[in-house]
């Protein structure tokens, strides 16, 4: 028996795994925080963590962040991660071989999904031991989460304007963004159909050149950008960019980005309110990655269309967390905290139909 799998007790957690193969050198964490409302969805991060306990750390955290988007995002799923401990250089294919097999064991509890350091061809070996994957090439499979993202995000940039000027209109408005990847490309190409005035930061000067030549954006350093003086701020690139320190030079009337994990410390939702600074709960905003990937598992098969269409209900969730928050005087944190709370108490969006594995079609 080479692989092992090793229940670790977590409170709060459903159920945590630790993987270990000694013979491919597979050492990895299975973090799934709640099914309550379907199976645990969420990606395989790769990272050469110092000690297991990091790992179970990271793993716990991504996972329950998970939850919090599923649940939201209304798809019918629950939240979970994993972690391999792996130094660039070392994934192999026994090894993701050796962790798709844990992945199977724990019988549909958990689905797992690319993240950090996981390519498309990493999945396509998982998916050759495991049908408990998505993001899967050929014909089933969701494809860049990114244009889904972007979207996401704009839609989440329309219900903040309506909440702050009541109008979603970009007309006039300034949107700085900090990070020009993925994801934040296609957000300032997006706002500049919408006519929105844009700032942005990159490290990269191909893609600042790029957003300067293209949508006529004003170029500002990786340093000045988060106090720049604008009506929307969009973190797209890093979390914990929203802190102690940089909360006092904010220059936004809201922030809504794409970046996970943008608050650094449990306070600072608190301090965003008491600068009358409006935060979009990222894993509101960014779920549209998340949204898509969610609809490989659906007897009918992937259709963009249906992905687009659900992603729609950003606007309509978002604009209750901000009624919410005004309502009990608290910050949208806390707000989209106990809708969580009761959505998970009273199985609100629960998985009616069982998940679909489809044979693979075009790989
Ligand atoms: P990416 O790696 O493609 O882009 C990140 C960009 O940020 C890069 O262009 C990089 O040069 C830039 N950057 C790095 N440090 C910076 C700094 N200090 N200031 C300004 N820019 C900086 O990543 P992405 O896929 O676009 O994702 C961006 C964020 O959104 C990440 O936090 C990611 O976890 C989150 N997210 C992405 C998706 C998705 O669909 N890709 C979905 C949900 C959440």
């Amino acid at each position: 028996m080479t692989l092992v799998l090793k229940d670790l007790n977590i409170e709060g957690f459903e159920r945590v795994v630790e993987v270990i193969n000694e013979v491919c050198g597979l050492h990895a964490v299975i973090a799934v925080h709640d099914t309550t409302l379907g199976p645990a969805l969420g990606g395989i991060r790769f990272f050469p963590y110092n000690t297991i306990e990091d790992a179970i750390t990271d793993a716990t955290r991504l996972g329950k962040g998970m939850t919090h988007k599923a649940v939201m995002a209304g798809v019918g799923f629950g939240g979970g991660k994993s972690v391999i401990m792996v130094r660039p250089g070392y994934k192999t294919e026994a090894l993701l071989r050796a962790f798709a097999e844990a992945v199977n064991a724990l019988g549909g509890l958990y689905i797992s999904a690319p993240d950090y350091g996981c390519t498309i061809d990493d999945i396509k070996i998982i998916r050759e031991v495991t049908k408990y994957v998505v993001s899967v090439p050929g014909d089933q499979g969701s494809g860049d989460p990114s244009p889904f993202t972007a979207y996401g995000t704009v839609l989440a940039m329309k219900a903040t304007l309506k909440q702050l000027f009541g109008t979603e209109s970009f007309k006039g408005k300034t949107v700085a963004i900090q990070g020009l990847g993925s994801v934040g490309f296609k957000i300032a190409e997006q706002l500049f159909w919408l006519e929105a005035e844009l700032v942005v930061a990159d490290p990269c000067l191909e893609k600042t050149q790029d957003a300067k030549r293209f949508f006529g954006a004003k170029v500002v350093s990786t340093e000045e950008i988060l106090s720049v003086e604008c009506d929307l701020l969009a973190p797209c690139a890093l979390g914990g960019v929203i802190n102690s320190h940089t909360i006092p030079d904010l220059r936004c009337k809201a922030i809504v980005g794409c970046a996970n994990n943008q608050l650094l410390g449990d306070l600072d939702a608190k301090a965003l309110k008491d600068r009358d600074i409006l935060y979009a709960p990222d894993f509101v905003a960014n779920a549209g990655g998340l949204i898509n990937v969610s609809f490989e598992l659906n007897e009918e098969g992937y259709k963009p269309q249906n992905a687009r269409d659900k992603i729609h209900q950003i606007d309509e969730t978002l604009t209750k967390i901000y009624e919410l928050a005004e309502e009990n005087d608290c910050s949208t944190q806390a707000a989209v905290m106990s809708l969580i709370e009761y959505r998970l108490k009273h199985n609100i969006g629960k998985r009616e139909v069982p998940v679909y594995f489809h044979e693979l079609v075009g790989v």
